[in-house]
């Protein structure tokens, strides 16, 4: 599939590495039923590039290639208090000499913090023009308007950015990681079983299974809810994948059966930790040496952990888990990573 017609901006100016992780692997396979696990690769997609980068980075390189066409001087997102979708955003802006304004949603009441450490603090030091904090379940598109109609009474042009920057011009950063897996597995000689994915927003996840189809590539994918249960985030996920091809012109509908989501990681509340959370992180940071956040990938992670303990795959079969970033929160979270989980919910 050609993506050249799309406009876009480079961020990250490699390829981000595929890696064995060889002794996470075994630790995960002796805490299995029978002591065999799968084999777990990882896709560096922390190593994205807005510093420090995650998946947002992929999307935001075809969304703010739009914003530049568009000739908009304001890039305004939403997003929750310690979001790294807005952070990122917010480096993209720096970088191309764009202001940026946040909606802030306080999901968790109480959580909004301006002296918070993580991403609240890296707003503060890239420069952010204003952040709106508003509650959870507040009309977003709206608020957006709202930013949109200021900045225009002002004589300025913002460019909205909805959550997660996950709609169909957002997935096609994640259509370009799908071209990117394909070379990289045709390069390396590997042949992979799954992909373990995380699913919010979901322009990852949806933009994933409709470059998997696009390019016909036809390994499973799977997604980790951080927000929602399979009976509400498949739906989610599922309208993102249809937008994606029907944006990339690929006259095809997505089949129910092409997206595929796991629950019951993210509870008790998105953003909240729990026990499972604060054992994948320890395991993957004391076997692997690599960081993941609270919030997101050591939630991600617990569910492959889960998956693969309830006999998901057969020993020696090759798993992929997408690492979409998130370092930064971890320090707004660090006694609860380095504690036993008691008191947590599981
Ligand atoms: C936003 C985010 C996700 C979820 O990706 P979506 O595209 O919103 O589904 C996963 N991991 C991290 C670190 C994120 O910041």
């Amino acid at each position: 599939m050609d993506l050249s017609r799309f406009p876009r901006r480079r961020y990250t100016p490699f390829v981000t590495p595929i890696e064995p992780m060889p002794r996470f692997s075994a630790a995960l396979a002796a805490s299995c039923p029978g002591g065999v696990g799968p084999e777990v690769w990882v896709k560096r997609d922390d190593q994205l590039g807005l510093f420090p980068g995650g998946n947002k980075t992929r999307k935001l390189e075809f969304l703010v290639a739009d914003a530049l066409a568009q000739g908009c001087d304001t890039l305004v997102t939403v997003g929750a208090p310690q979001s790294n979708h807005c952070r990122i955003t917010l480096s993209a802006a720096v970088k191309e000499g764009l202001q940026c304004r946040f909606v802030i949603e306080e999901r968790v009441p109480g959580t909004y913090d301006l002296n918070a450490s993580g991403n609240q603090f890296m707003f503060r030091l890239m420069g952010v023009e204003s952040q709106r904090a508003v509650p959870a379940g507040s009309d977003l598109k709206a608020a957006l308007q709202d930013e949109l109609d200021a900045l225009a009474a002002q004589g300025r042009k913002g460019y909205a950015i909805p959550t997660g920057g996950s709609n169909a011009i957002g997935g096609l950063g994640y259509v370009a990681c799908a071209q990117e897996l394909q070379q990289q597995w045709f390069d390396m000689g590997l042949r992979l079983d799954e992909v373990v994915v995380g699913s919010g927003s979901s322009g990852t996840h949806g933009g994933l299974v409709a470059g998997f189809l696009g390019n016909r590539i036809d390994v499973p994918v799977v997604g980790v809810g951080v927000s929602r249960d399979p009976a509400d985030q498949v739906p989610v996920v599922h309208r993102e994948a249809q937008a994606v091809c029907d944006l990339l012109g690929l006259n095809l509908q997505v089949p129910v059966e092409a997206v595929q989501c796991v629950g019951g990681y993210w509870q008790p509340k998105y953003s909240v930790p729990n026990a499972r959370m604060v054992e994948a992180v320890q395991m993957l940071a004391r076997t692997e040496g690599i960081l993941l956040d609270p919030v997101y990938t050591g939630k991600i992670m617990a569910g492959l952990i889960g998956l693969a303990r309830g006999g998901r795959w057969k020993a020696g079969q090759k798993v992929l888990f997408l690492h979409t970033g998130g370092l930064p929160s971890l320090h707004a979270y660090e006694s609860i990573v380095l504690g036993d989980g008691a008191g947590l919910a599981p």
